[in-house]
């Protein structure tokens, strides 16, 4: 029924080389890597075989470049994507706290990024599509909101569907308009994928089993939780939890994680596997993401996956 797209935020992600707290004094960086939640999906979407496309935009510079390249290679559609002659590319600088939470200073809203709407390509596009895939992150971005909103009904209407990752970020402001389109998106969605307590807070009840039967009952047909170096369980009504141990990896560089296993799921669900065998490769593909530094230099081919589960122990539970 044609590609997965997803809309919003194209950066370079530039990331502290070591742990601590913020960037107020000079430290060592590394980077620039291709980044973005939206990029980091469809990049892996595309990459083991999903047709799939990415609406945003990217300054006309190195980094820009940096992010086209990445996402052709990968596979990508990347006709709707806007070069912008007087903005730059967005960016956003990294750095993990001793307890794995991070700090970011972002360049979105002021850059490249932010600066796209709806045009001919973006119409193109979205006539073709057969699967809207939305970030949390996105809400927060009023020319992605445009483009989601515009986007959604005509997908639906040619038969096409949703998924919604929550991708609660604490330096997103959930004012009264951001928070009713999460709610909406939540509602509207065929397949969810939170990770930890996001499901709570996508159900607006507390306990795993409450926050389930609540999504169920607003008609959510599929959830695919991520639960970190725990693994995975895929919900659907009717039918047993599917659980996915973790990958026993190194984990160098967690950025992208959960979006590639996104993307990997999206992709494998849509290429027509079960929800097991999607579950095993989206698994594989959020575990594989975290042994390399990038957000997008870990995501994984079909074959490399393959290799990947093949070659790797999983945890026990
Ligand atoms: P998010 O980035 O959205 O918070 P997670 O951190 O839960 O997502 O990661 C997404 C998925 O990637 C997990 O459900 C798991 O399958 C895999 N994963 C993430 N971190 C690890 C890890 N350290 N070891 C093994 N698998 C991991």
């Amino acid at each position: 029924l044609g590609p997965t797209i997803c809309v919003g935020e194209i950066l370079v992600e530039i990331m502290a080389r070591s742990v601590g707290d913020g960037f107020r004094e000079p430290i060592d960086l590394v980077g620039p890597f291709a980044s973005g939640a939206p990029a980091i999906f469809i990049g892996q979407c595309a990459k083991i075989g999903g047709s799939a496309g990415l609406i945003g935009a990217v300054g006309r510079d190195d980094f820009g470049r940096l992010n086209l390249d990445r996402l052709k290679a990968d596979g990508a559609d990347i006709s709707a994507i806007v070069v912008d002659d007087l903005y730059p590319t967005g960016s956003a600088f990294v750095r993990y706290r001793s307890d794995g939470s991070r700090d970011f200073v972002y360049n979105i809203a002021t850059s490249a990024a932010a600066r796209f709407g709806w045009s001919e390509a973006v119409e193109t596009l979205v006539h073709r599509a057969g699967h809207l895939h939305v970030m949390g992150s996105a809400l927060s971005m009023g020319s992605a909101v445009d483009v989601i909103e515009r986007a959604l009904p005509i997908i639906k209407a040619r038969g096409g569907s949703l998924s919604f990752d929550p991708n609660l970020r604490k330096e997103i402001v959930y004012d009264a308009d951001t928070e009713r389109r999460f709610r909406d998106l939540v509602a509207a969605a065929d397949l969810l994928l939170p990770s930890g307590e996001e499901l709570e807070r996508a159900a607006g009840v507390e306990g795993e089993d409450a926050a389930i039967r609540r999504l169920f009952e607003m008609d959510v047909k599929e959830i695919a939780l991520k639960c970190g170096a725990a693994g995975a369980k895929v919900f659907r009504p009717g039918a047993a939890p599917i659980f996915a141990a973790a990958f026993v990896v190194d984990e160098i560089d967690p950025t992208g994680a959960g979006d590639c296993f996104g993307g990997a799921y999206v992709a494998s669900r849509r290429l027509g596997l079960g929800p097991e065998e999607a579950l095993t490769i989206a698994n594989a593909a959020g575990a594989r993401n975290v042994t390399r530094q990038g957000p997008m230099e870990g995501a994984g081919t079909r074959e490399e996956l393959g290799r990947f589960i093949a070659e790797t122990a999983r945890r026990s539970r």
